[in-house]
């Protein structure tokens, strides 16, 4: 799937690019483990997403089912850096529930492809709006990013938040749903 080849060359390239020796001790294996690494962190590409998301079940319409605190870890297109934090989906079902693990793994396959976090968000409101054929979805995505924090722009610790509601949730529901897993939450 991925050329790893071409990535360890390109590694042996940017470490001769900053002046480092790729042949020392310490560097000698390093571009062939960033070429693993980047199969790994781009390995979404090959999966689908609303795959796990077709795994439903039914329950009672209209209830509001909010899952919390879902870890991931993603890369930032524009640095190739990490990004990483925590994805909250809440919708409205309209009789179809999916359970807590093939939420998670919608998000990790979103979050395994170079990624902006804004469109992540949109992408798992979407999908999951569309394959629950839920009335309503929103989700909350807090992360840091590494190509922030890393640099100095920013303090370790600081955190984005994005949002991303599909279908319909009055004003009502999107605040607590806010309030449950949006931001002020300790
Ligand atoms: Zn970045």
């Amino acid at each position: 799937m991925v050329d790893r080849s071409k990535i360890e060359n390109a590694v042996r390239q940017i470490l001769e690019a900053i002046g480092e020796d790729p042949d020392r001790e310490g560097l000698v294996e390093t571009p062939a483990r960033v070429a693993r690494m980047y199969e790994e962190i781009t390995a979404g590409y090959s999966q689908e997403a609303r795959e796990p998301l077709s795994r439903v079940f039914d329950a009672e319409g209209g209830r509001l089912v909010v899952e919390r605190d879902i870890a991931f870890s993603s890369t930032c297109e524009h640095h190739l850096m990490p990004f990483f934090g925590k994805a909250h989906i809440a919708y409205v079902s309209d009789g179809k529930v999916v359970g807590l693990s093939k939420l998670a793994r919608a998000v990790d396959i979103y979050a395994k492809r170079l990624q902006l976090q804004e469109r992540m968000t949109a992408q798992i409101a979407d999908s999951v709006f569309e394959e629950l054929h839920a009335e309503g979805v929103m989700v909350i995505v807090e992360a840091e990013h590494t190509c922030m924090t890393a640099r100095g722009v920013k303090k370790v610790g600081t955190k984005t938040v994005t949002t991303a509601v599909c279908g319909s949730l009055s004003a009502e529901t999107q605040a607590q749903i806010l309030c449950l897993c949006g931001e002020g939450r300790a």
